[in-house]
């Protein structure tokens, strides 16, 4: 579903450049959710960010279902990164718009009729749960329901993937909980793949599948949550699992 090979990001700086990644290969498998977890600063966000190509990757392949997404020109990655939904940790939604203009707004773009966009946002903010509130302004919503309208908007335009970078680490546990079992009904229903980001063990023991742990920008370790859980074989893995858990 998505291959990553030999991912490599280097930004410049004052002087020079800083590579955060270095060479990164891994296969995400379709109908998936995997988890990615690392220090701060250990290079996740922009891993992800290099996956839908917000981040051209200085070296290295992206392929999507099998099509190469790092030689595409901007115009035909705009259409691309169409079916790679991102959700992030604040949410990010249009302040002046209801939850159903924040739903619609990426379907007007890739230009989707008005009376239909408004349709099919009504049975994404119905997914989630926020049936009734869906001409509320993110202003007037909790922050669970916020992560909620911020899901609908992401799956707007019918992702293959939705990419969470830290999207509960805003929420208290009651609120993660009900955001996590959203995405597992998202990618049992829908089938969608999803990545997740996260510094929370809890939020891998409890939806991930696979996991790879990314330290100093390459994957020290990867494996079933399962294997990574009950015996890390890294130090980073290690602290990870048992001191941050
Ligand atoms: P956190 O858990 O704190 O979110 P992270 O693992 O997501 O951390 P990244 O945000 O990917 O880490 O950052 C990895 C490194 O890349 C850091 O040293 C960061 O300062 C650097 N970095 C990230 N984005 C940029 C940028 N646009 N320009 C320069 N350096 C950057
Ligand atoms: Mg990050």
């Amino acid at each position: 579903m998505i291959r990553l090979k030999g991912i490599t990001k280097a930004f410049p700086q004052k002087k020079g450049t800083l590579e955060v990644l270095h060479g990164i290969d891994l296969d995400i498998e379709k109908g998936e959710i995997f988890g990615i977890i690392g220090l701060s600063g250990a290079g996740k966000s922009t891993l992800v960010r290099c996956i839908n190509l917000l981040e051209r990757p200085t070296e290295g392949q992206v392929f999507l279902d099998g099509q190469e997404l790092t030689c595409l020109s901007e115009k035909d990655l705009r259409q691309a990164r169409r079916s790679m939904g991102m959700i992030f940790q604040q949410f990010h939604l249009l302040m002046q718009r209801t939850a159903m203009e924040n739903v619609c707004f990426p379907m007007e773009i890739a230009g989707v009729k008005k009376a239909e966009a408004r349709e099919k946002a009504k049975e994404l903010l119905e997914l989630v749960g926020l049936g009734d509130r869906m001409e509320s302004y993110p202003s007037q919503l909790s922050g669970g329901q916020k992560q909620r309208v911020a899901i609908a908007r992401a799956l707007a335009t019918n992702p293959k993937i939705l990419l969470c970078d830290e999207a509960t680490s805003a929420l208290d546990p009651n609120t993660t909980a009900g955001v996590l079992e959203l995405l597992k009904d998202i990618n049992k229903r829908l089938g969608i793949t999803i990545v997740v980001i996260t510094h929370e063990m809890k939020v891998i023991q409890e939806i991930c599948n696979r996991v790879a742990i990314i330290s100093e920008g390459k994957i020290a370790e990867m494996g079933s949550v399962q294997e990574i859980f009950r015996a890390p074989k890294t130090q980073i893995g290690q602290e990870l699992v048992f001191h941050e858990g």
